[in-house]
């Protein structure tokens, strides 16, 4: 299945479309401080904890690896099975949009609610935008989802759940004319975008010492 974008890349568009750009053709170019390597190691261990807690759950990336292509596949084979499954890493394609839902849960029924997982106090706006670009990517997909809710942390690891169903359904005609604004980005040439508090909002951006020539200079070094 052919994307050009996915979620962490459309996450990445609306803080700054030259970022987006960066991160699709010059993605060697990103630098993560040790500071952000370690919130997403604790995230990666959250995460890891609340997909424990979903019984016999199959995990599609242990089966497919980096082979991201193969994701839908697996998940629309797990899902033609009859009866309750559940499902992490379950890959959805549409309009060129990939997606991963950390868990998907279908009843025996047929209804799915999914689940983002956050290892944060609070739902932040950008989670809130992280489940709208899932939803209209899996809504096209399947038309049983009963629930899409974020799943975050009370500060002593318990999971807090925040239903973002219905947020997420009004947001489907915005997302959708994001999509088309960052399809239209990456067939251009690099957004010459100055460097500006967007730069650290809702993340400190990646590309920041690109942009700031500091990572020219520390290749010309031999420094990375
Ligand atoms: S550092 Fe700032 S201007 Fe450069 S890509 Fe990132 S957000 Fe955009």
């Amino acid at each position: 299945m052919l994307y050009r974008l996915t979620k962490s890349k459309f996450i990445l568009g609306l803080q700054c479309e030259k970022a987006l750009y960066l991160d699709v053709y010059k993605p060697q170019m990103a630098y993560f401080p040790p500071e952000t390597l370690m919130r997403f190691r604790k995230g990666r261990d959250f995460e890891a904890m609340v997909k424990s807690l979903f019984p016999n759950a199959i995990d599609v990336s242990q089966h497919c690896g980096r082979n991201i292509q193969k994701y839908p596949e697996m998940t629309a084979q797990l899902l033609e099975q009859p009866g309750e499954v559940n499902i992490c890493e379950a890959g959805f394609v549409y309009n060129e949009v990939l997606v991963l839902a950390d868990v998907l849960h279908k009843d025996a029924d047929g209804n799915v609610s999914i689940y983002e997982i956050k290892n944060s106090l609070s739902v932040k706006d950008v989670f809130r935008r992280d489940v709208s670009i899932q939803h209209y990517v899996i809504n096209h997909c399947l038309k049983s989802i009963v629930s899409f809710s974020i799943i975050y942390n009370d500060g002593n690891d318990n999971p807090l759940y925040e239903e973002l169903l219905p947020e997420a359904r009004g947001a489907e005609p915005l997302i959708a004319k994001h999509v088309e604004r960052f399809k239209e980005v990456l067939q251009g040439t690099e957004p010459q975008i100055e460097t500006g508090e967007h730069c650290l909002s809702p993340y400190e951006c990646p590309y920041s010492r690109y942009c700031s020539g500091k990572i020219t200079k520390q290749l010309e070094l031999g420094g990375l």
